[in-house]
C-alpha cells in the first residue's frame, strides 16, 4: 500500500514521521476523512474548507489546495480501489524543542487511503444501539465549533467504552450532561415531528454530512432546528439517526437502552437517508479532479 508523505508517494511499511513531530508529540494536527471514487471528491469543498479553517485556528500553514488534491489523486489510483476513504493528516510539523509552535514551522502533510465500509440495507434496517459514554467533553476553544484536531481521545474512550457494553455507538454529553456527538458521528432526533441536532457551539464537530442533511432537510422537509438536547429528549424522540462520512445516514434503534421509535427506521430518517445517497452519486461528486 501506498502513502504520500511531504510530496513523495512510498510504501507505507517505509513512510517515516520525525519523532519530534508536534502531531505525535502533542496532538497538533488536524485531518478529514472523505469518501472518492472515480467519478471524484465527495464534498470536497466542505472538507477543505474545515481544513481550512481548523488550520487557521491552530496557526498551522494550509498547503496550496492543488498540492493536497494531487497528493488524494496520487494515493487514490496507487490503491486500485474504485472507491475508498482518503485521510488527510496536516500536523504543526517537526520541532524539537518548545511547545509554542514556531512561526513558519513547515507542516507535516500525509494522505493515506482504505476501503470504504458499505453499510448493507440489512444494517441500515437494523441501526445502531446508541449509549451514553461515561466520559464528558469539556468546553473547547470557549465553544467555538470544533476543530477536526488529531488529538482523539474523548472519541477513543466513548468508542471503547461502546465496545464493552456491546453497543454500536456511544454519545458524549458535555460537562452540563447535554447530548454532543457521537465518537465518530453527529445525532438528530425527531421531537415532536421537529428534525433537530446539537448546535455547532455546543462543541460538536461541524459535520460535513451533517451539514449536508441539514441542507437537504430544509429542501424536501420543514427543515432543522439546532438545540440543546438533554438524554431526556432523546428518550422521547420518535426518530434518532447519526451521521458521518464513512456511514451516511445511520438509523438509531436503541438509546441508552430504550426502544426508539418502532424499533425500525423512521420514515423522515429514510427520507433523508434516500435523498443522501442520491446527492452521493449525483451532485456530491461533482468535485472532479484538476
Ligand atoms: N463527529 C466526530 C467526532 C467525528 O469523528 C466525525 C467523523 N469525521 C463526525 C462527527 C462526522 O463528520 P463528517 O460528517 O464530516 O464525517
Amino acid at each position: 500500500m501506498k502513502v504520500y508523505v511531504n510530496g513523495a508517494l512510498v510504501d507505507a511499511a517505509k513512510a517515516k514521521v520525525s519523532v519530534f513531530d508536534r502531531g505525535f508529540l502533542f496532538g497538533d494536527g488536524l485531518f478529514e476523512t472523505l469518501f472518492v471514487s472515480r467519478q471524484g471528491l465527495l464534498f470536497w469543498r466542505r472538507h477543505w474548507s474545515r481544513l481550512a479553517r481548523s488550520a487557521a485556528c491552530l496557526g498551522i500553514e494550509l498547503p496550496d489546495e492543488s498540492v493536497v488534491i494531487h497528493a488524494l489523486e496520487q494515493v487514490f489510483v496507487a490503491s486500485g480501489l474504485d472507491e475508498a476513504l482518503l485521510r488527510v493528516t496536516l500536523t504543526g510539523g517537526v520541532q524539537d524543542a518548545g511547545m509554542v509552535a514556531r512561526p513558519g514551522n513547515k507542516p507535516t502533510l500525509i494522505v493515506t487511503a482504505r476501503g470504504a465500509p458499505e453499510v448493507s440495507q440489512r444494517e441500515f434496517l437494523k441501526g445502531w444501539s446508541v449509549t451514553i459514554a461515561g466520559t464528558r467533553r469539556g468546553a473547547l476553544f470557549d465553544g467555538r465549533e470544533m476543530i477536526k484536531a488529531t488529538s482523539y481521545l474523548a472519541s477513543i474512550l466513548a468508542a471503547e467504552y461502546a465496545r464493552c457494553v456491546g453497543a454500536d455507538e456511544a454519545v458524549i454529553l458535555d460537562e452540563l450532561g447535554r447530548v454532543t456527538e457521537g465518537s465518530r458521528t453527529n445525532i438528530f432526533a425527531v421531537l415532536n415531528g421537529r428534525l433537530v441536532t446539537p448546535a455547532l457551539d455546543s462543541g460538536v464537530l461541524a459535520g460535513v454530512t451533517r451539514e449536508v442533511i441539514m441542507e437537504i432537510a430544509g429542501e424536501i422537509s420543514s427543515g432543522c432546528v439546532e438545540r440543546l438536547l438533554k438524554p431526556r429528549d432523546m428518550l422521547k424522540a420518535d426518530e434518532i439517526f447519526m451521521t458521518g462520512t464513512a456511514y451516511g445516514v445511520m438509523p438509531v434503534d436503541s438509546f441508552d437502552g430504550r426502544r426508539v421509535g418502532g424499533g425500525k427506521p423512521g420514515a423522515l430518517t429514510c427520507m433523508l437517508a434516500a435523498a443522501y445517497q442520491e446527492l452521493v452519486t449525483t451532485r456530491g461528486l461533482e468535485e472532479l479532479w484538476i
